[in-house]
């Protein structure tokens, strides 16, 4: 059974990454791995913005979002909450038996970089994380405008996580001052899951050599011991590097530019396929995301009959609303390899739908 997917992670894989992928294993430790490692460096730190090394991790993104935590946290955190990825990040913070502080938005609503400011001026917390795209409410948050306010306090170490806007718009990490900037595979980067990327800057590495309880296999010194020598610290999801080398091909064979470009423009089709069915996004417009549109069921649509009927007769899916948003929202995602006539294709097919499954 294969269908298309239209949510916002997984996404849709292409034949050339899947082909990409069956190239044989080699051994970890060996000279061809460590071409393999080498080669895909230069178009991640570029993709990043960085001069900083950038680690493969044989993990999801949580994986690593919990080890910065881990590595980095020796007083309290502040989390940054507005959606079910940046509230999980608090939960998950307290669970590595960290202090941790709940800067609490609603969800839809943008981080506000004042009210960052003021929870930072009490001189409590050693890190703040922030999710940059909250997948779970299509937010774009404010992130060059919240790291300006960030640096002015340099004992904070910052922990970027950018899972669903990795490649969808410039993320320049050294510009801006993030310490730990992550993302996973199978959002933007339409890899399949099961890796994930994180570059840490060298005062956050300095942090991490500090701190006793680090754990082993999110070790940031362990990831740059290894990264030294070209290799990663336990073996890695080699398939899915090839998938990778595949997929940094593609993207500068595309131009980063023109992929930035062919993702906004896909999502202001759809933005415009949401204003033309009467329906409004759940973030205010400016900080809606350009990865995907979470749109508020405002007209009591059949969510769950429009999804199943989108699948059986067009055989692709979109989200029918994440966590407390299920059923009152629905998401379309645009990210990956998506094309004005893919989306178009979706778009054109929804609007057969939505009579059946809108309320006579
Ligand atoms: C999908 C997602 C995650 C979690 O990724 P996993 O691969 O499930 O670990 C974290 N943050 C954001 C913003 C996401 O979209």
């Amino acid at each position: 059974m294969s269908y298309k997917l239209f949510i916002p992670g997984p996404v849709e894989v292409s034949d050339k990454t899947y082909k990409a992928m069956t190239t044989p294993v080699v051994g970890h430790r060996s000279k061809d791995f460590v071409e393999l490692f080498q080669e895909v460096q230069p178009g991640l730190q570029s993709l990043f913005a960085t001069k900083d090394p950038v680690y493969i991790s044989t993990s999801s993104a949580w994986g690593v979002m919990e080890g910065s935590i881990r590595n980095l946290c020796a007083k309290k955190t502040l989390n940054c909450m507005s959606g079910a990825f940046s509230d999980k990040w608090f939960d998950v913070t307290k669970r590595c038996g960290k202090e941790a502080g709940a800067l609490q938005f609603e969800w839809g609503e943008p981080v506000d970089p004042e009210a960052v400011r003021r929870e930072l001026s009490t001189g409590a917390y050693d890190v703040i994380t922030i999710i940059h795209n909250e997948t779970s409410t299509g937010t774009m948050n404010p992130l060059k405008a919240i790291m300006d306010v960030v640096r002015e306090f340099p004992d904070v170490i910052s922990v970027v996580d950018t899972v669903s806007s990795f490649s969808v718009v410039s993320l320049p990490k050294d510009e801006w001052g993030i310490d730990v900037i992550l993302t996973g595979s199978q959002k933007a980067l339409a890899l399949p899951p099961g890796l994930s990327l994180l570059s840490v800057s060298e005062r956050a590495m300095e942090r991490a050599k500090q701190i006793p309880d680090r754990g082993y296999y999110f070790d940031f010194v362990e990831f740059q011991k290894n990264y030294e020598k070209g290799m990663t610290p336990s073996t890695p999801v080699i398939p899915l590097i090839y998938g990778l080398r595949s997929k940094l091909e593609d993207i500068f064979a595309e131009g980063v530019e023109n992929r930035f470009a062919r993702h906004e423009r896909l999502n202001n089709l759809t933005r415009a396929w949401v204003e033309k069915n009467g329906f409004e996004l759940l973030p205010p417009a400016e900080f809606g995301s350009k990865s995907l549109c979470c749109v508020k069921n405002t007209r009591d649509l059949d969510i769950a009959g429009l999804n199943s009927a989108l699948k059986e007769r067009h055989n692709c899916v979109i989200d029918g609303g994440y966590g407390k948003l299920k059923g009152k929202t629905f998401r379309i995602s645009n990210m990956g390899d998506e094309t004005d006539e893919t989306i178009s294709e979706l778009l054109a097919n929804l609007d057969g739908l939505l009579p059946e499954f809108l309320p006579a």
